[in-house]
């Protein structure tokens, strides 16, 4: 099977990708959607379940995969909860792959009798590029996991410690797209910041620091590659974004558009949600950014209705939003996902209509602030 027949096309909006439509045949991966919404897995689940129903209707029996995020975090090298759990959950599920075995998916196939052997081999995983969402733009990922631990979050679980991919072949998958024409690379990350960092160097990086980046090198060659006209990066976090990567918003072809996600307007929310950054940190960022780049436009995350959050709390998140005026925000209301260290040790104690107040409150200062900022 070629990577090229796969048909990656979103099925219905319910996270479940439709690898390949055979005459007689389904075949479905399950893919987890939004990493911090609770409500996505259950989505992923309830979906699933139709899935199966509707196409038991006697027409055809559908092989279904559960690939990504869901799986990982119950069989990766840290898992949240147990593997025996997600399968009583989802019976319907013939196999399960995680987001690091995606490449033996034909293998699977096979095995379970769905493509022959030919088929198999044709699938060459050194020939599996980023995706491309048009004739001139890449996405190239640089690497996987995290090791961050944000209170909140299943990512250090599902996508398991962070691993970068070599320069040479970041490098090599560029000039691969460049030689067809592409000529716009959005690098990707969990934390592009950290790139090339090992474990111990990674957490001695302080926010606006002059210590260097090797991800600030790597943007600094892929700029001078031949062919390349645009260069963006996601996402970046307050909290190792140094002077280094703040020069390289020199540079021309460094988009103009960041995406730093800050989380909250209050430093005892932050210390709660184990984030190692203050409000000061990212003021003083993105005043130093805005001077480097004057035209920049600034993307953010938010978590309203954390464990513990005072109605003064979140009224610095307000001002946060009334003094920095962000172009781009995605707010989302907390809920805690299993296993992570929010939902073991903070108590979810702010009512959900409170949650929902919140939410609508900063989305109105927000689209208010966005319209005086144009
Ligand atoms: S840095 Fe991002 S991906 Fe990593 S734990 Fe924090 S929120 Fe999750």
């Amino acid at each position: 099977m070629e990577i090229q027949i796969i048909d990656s096309i979103w099925f219905d909006k319910i996270g479940v990708v439709k690898i390949f439509d055979g005459k007689q045949t389904k075949w479905y991966i399950g893919k987890s959607l939004m990493e911090k919404k609770r409500r996505a897995e259950m989505m992923i689940i309830r979906n699933g379940k139709e899935l199966k129903e509707m196409t038991d209707e006697g027409k055809s029996t559908p092989f279904i995969v559960m690939a990504g995020c869901m799986v990982g975090s119950v069989t990766g090298e840290r898992q949240r909860y147990a593997f025996e759990e997600l399968k009583k959950r989802t019976p319907w599920v013939q196999e399960y792959i995680n987001p690091h075995q995606i490449m033996n998916l034909p293998e699977l196939l096979f095995k379970n009798g769905l493509i022959n052997e030919w088929a198999m081999k044709k699938f060459d995983p050194e020939k599996v590029y980023g995706s491309q969402t048009d004739n001139k733009h890449v996405f190239i990922n640089i690497s996987t996991g995290c090791d961050n631990f944000c209170a909140f979050c299943v990512v250090p679980y599902s996508r398991g410690a962070e691993k970068s991919r070599s320069k040479e072949e970041i490098i090599r998958e560029i000039q691969h797209y460049l030689l067809r024409g592409f000529t716009d690379f959005t690098l990707c990350a969990q934390n592009v910041n950290s790139w090339g960092l090992s474990m111990v160097d990674k957490f001695e990086i302080r926010s606006g620091s002059d210590q260097k980046l090797p991800f600030a090198d790597l943007l600094r060659e892929i700029h001078e590659l031949e062919g390349v006209k645009k260069i963006d990066f996601l996402s970046s976090n307050p909290f190792d974004f140094t002077s280094d990567l703040i020069d390289v918003f020199k540079l021309p072809k460094i988009s103009n558009y960041l995406h730093m996600a800050v989380q909250s307007g209050n430093n005892d929310v932050l210390k709660r949600m184990n984030r190692r950054h203050t409000v000061e940190d990212f003021f003083n960022l993105i005043e130093r950014i805005r001077e480097a780049k004057p035209d920049l436009e600034l993307g953010t995350d938010i978590i309203v209705g954390f464990p513990g959050e005072t109605e003064e709390e979140f009224l610095d998140t307000i001002k946060l939003f009334e003094k920095v005026k962000f172009d781009v925000a995605f707010i989302s209301i907390y809920s805690p996902r299993k296993g992570t260290p929010s939902e073991k040790h903070l108590i979810d104690d702010v009512p959900l209509t409170e949650k929902k107040s919140r939410h609508a409150r900063l989305m109105k200062v927000w689209q208010e602030n966005k319209l005086r900022n144009k």
